[in-house]
């Protein structure tokens, strides 16, 4: 027994997606601990995905009318196209006044007025097609307004979302359904209605684990984006992404936001005289040295070869200062003929260097660290 329960935890174990790494399983469950780049990179795409559903539905629900006009009596199909119409215009407002934000926060309000917009439909076509006695044609087309649920649920299968993301969605959509239940109490044929349940539940099932594969995906995607595979520092590209989203926010509370501007010294000696391999060992022990010694909060860019960035927000430049000087001490690093490695490195701050852009915040602490190599290498220099 203990050996087929290991089979079988064996067999499901290799079901997990190979793309992700162990730590990154959990953020499948929740979004609490996930980067800031993924969440913009979830947060645009939610935005685009609830676009593209809401277009096709501003399309699509008006058209139906021209259904409901040939099977409904007058006034029912009047009041149905009105509700159409309704619901037509608030979904080309979601298709237009939704921009691709990077912000998560508005890319769930994007989806919550998505999924709004066809249960009201849904509540109030239903309200007004069960308070007539229908034909045998009607009553079948009326029947065909209960999808709308299952739409809905299918639907979620477009989005990238977290299993507690989904669950909650996939709760409300479930509840709309309940809800219609008990409001035809008397007159529900419970077998069938019972039947749609279970579908729903199963479906909903099904689309969680379509959304959860996409954002594994994702997560796995992001990661190679921006990830260094040498030395684990985030990559220039993402990195450049990151200065723009600590600028703009440092400048909207008036924080500060440090840069310092590292290059190493006498680099091209250690390839020349020991082999690229052991350049390569040193800039990994220089990346692990600097992302141990460094603040949760700050972060390190490889901006080109064995030139690199860290970024401390909330760091006044004294306070950074301090803590080049802590690193410095201890020094960054053994070169392979067991000399120190070194670094020269530029130090500038948003604020105390009254800085406007982030272009001269990057060409400052650029400049910073020439005049240090001009110095003579080995030194930080904060004034120019
Ligand atoms: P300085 O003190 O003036 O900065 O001299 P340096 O030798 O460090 O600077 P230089 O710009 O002349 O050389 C940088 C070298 O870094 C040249 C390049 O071959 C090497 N390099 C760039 N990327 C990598 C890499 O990924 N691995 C290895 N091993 N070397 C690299
Ligand atoms: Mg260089
Ligand atoms: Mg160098």
């Amino acid at each position: 027994m203990p050996r087929f329960l290991a089979k079988l935890s064996k067999r499901l174990t290799s079901l997990l997606p190979p793309e992700l790494e162990l730590r990154e399983l959990w953020y499948l469950l929740s979004s609490r601990n996930h980067s800031l780049l993924l969440n913009r990179r979830r947060a645009t795409m939610i935005v685009n995905r609830v676009r593209l559903f809401a277009f096709l539905f501003a399309v699509l629900t008006p058209l139906w009318s021209v259904i409901d006009f040939i099977v409904f009596d007058s006034p029912l199909w009047i009041y149905l196209a009105i509700i159409r119409v309704l619901a037509s215009v608030a979904f080309f407002g979601l298709f237009f006044a939704y921009q691709a934000p990077g912000r998560l926060l508005d890319a769930y309000r994007s989806m919550a007025l998505l999924f709004t917009v066809p249960t009201v439909f849904y509540i109030a076509s239903h309200l007004l097609i069960s308070d007539q006695s229908l034909d045998n044609i009607s009553a079948s087309l009326a029947t065909g307004y209960a999808f709308l649920p299952f739409v809905l649920m299918a639907g979620l299968a477009l989005f990238p979302l977290t299993l507690k993301e989904n669950a909650l969605v996939s709760a409300v959509i479930i509840f709309a359904q309940g809800l219609v239940g008990v409001m035809n109490w008397s007159t529900l044929n419970w077998p069938s209605f019972m039947g749609g349940f279970w579908l729903l539940i199963l479906i909903s099932a099904v689309v969680a684990l379509a959304s959860l594969s996409q954002l594994a995906f994702m997560i796995a995607l992001v990661r190679q984006v921006m990830r260094d595979p040498l030395t684990g520092a985030i990559t220039r590209g993402s990195g450049e992404e990151l200065l723009g989203f600590f600028w703009s926010r440092s400048s909207r509370r008036g924080c500060s936001l440090s840069m310092a501007f590292f290059d190493l010294d006498h680099f091209k000696q250690i390839n020349d005289n020991y082999g690229h391999e052991a350049g390569d060992q040193v800039l990994r022990n220089f990346a692990k040295f600097i992302a141990d010694s460094k603040r949760a909060t700050d972060v390190l860019l490889r901006w080109g070869g064995e030139e690199f960035l860290l970024l401390m927000p909330d760091t006044s430049l004294a306070d950074a200062k301090v803590m080049l000087k802590r690193l410095q001490e201890k020094g960054f690093g053994v070169r392979p003929d067991g000399n120190p490695l070194t670094a020269s490195i530029g130090l500038a701050e948003r604020q105390h260097d009254n800085l406007f852009s982030v272009q001269d915040l990057l060409e400052l602490a650029d400049q910073r660290m020439y005049e240090a190599k001009e110095q003579g290498r080995n030194r930080i220099i904060t004034v120019s």
